[in-house]
């Protein structure tokens, strides 16, 4: 659909380098641009471009521009990648395709409970904090078995696992260790990559790289 804009051709033909290098499918990569804080403008430039994957960070952010650019746009899917208060549980899961941040039992009983009632319920993927970094959402590694273990019981979809590394740390290891994780709980999702490292997540095996900056540019915070 038209000419795509530079950020995004870019992010492209470097995920299909990084897939032909790893010996995997550009199909089995899916890229979600990750528009939060980015004016409209700049997002909507990237769903003319025909780009339909998108994450947010935000519930309420999500809530104020979404819908309108869904009511314009066929066949946008929104990625929730961000915490999620359980308070906001009912709004994510009308709003979101996915939540990529299920992170404590609390969250994952309120998610069964209304997808029980609704009948429907977003793709799930559990959180993992790789680092073990206090500040960080997510299960502990060494709880995460246990954790999907829960989410199973209750019927919830989960889909695969999540993590974002500590920034000062080498990403790779993070990434074989989610993996490793997904592997042993028979999980093929893995949403891992940014801006900086998505092309070594690919090489890692990552399903879901999530990229915000290298194709809006910066984020200009308020
Ligand atoms: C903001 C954000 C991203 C995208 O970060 P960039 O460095 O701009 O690519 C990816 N994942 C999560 C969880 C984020 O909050």
């Amino acid at each position: 659909m038209g000419r795509r804009s530079l950020g995004l051709t870019d992010i492209e033909d470097r995920i299909q380098k990084a897939c032909a290098e790893a010996g995997r499918d550009r199909s089995d990569v899916s890229l979600l641009a990750v528009s939060k804080v980015q004016p409209n403008e700049r997002v909507e430039a990237v769903l003319a471009d025909g780009h339909r994957v998108f994450g947010e960070n935000k519930v309420q952010e999500a809530a104020g521009k979404w819908p309108d650019f869904k009511d314009r746009f066929d066949g946008v899917e929104l990625h929730l990648i961000g915490p999620l208060q359980s308070n906001k549980t009912r709004q994510a899961m009308e709003l979101f395709d996915a939540i990529h941040t299920v992170d404590r039992p609390k969250l994952a009983k309120a998610i069964a409970r209304i997808a029980q009632e609704t009948g429907r319920c977003p793709e799930l993927f559990v959180q993992v904090n790789t680092g073990e970094e206090p500040q960080k959402a997510g299960v502990p590694p060494s709880e995460a078995d246990g954790f999907v273990a829960e989410c199973r019981a209750l019927d919830l979809p989960i889909k695969g696992l999540m993590c974002i590394p500590p920034a000062t740390e080498t990403p790779s290891l993070h990434f074989a260790l989610l993996r490793k994780i997904a592997e042993r709980n028979g999980l093929s999702g893995l949403s891992m990559g940014m801006s900086s490292d998505f092309e070594q997540a690919v090489a890692f095996g990552a399903t879901h790289i999530r990229v915000g900056s290298a194709i809006f540019g910066d984020r200009v915070y308020a």
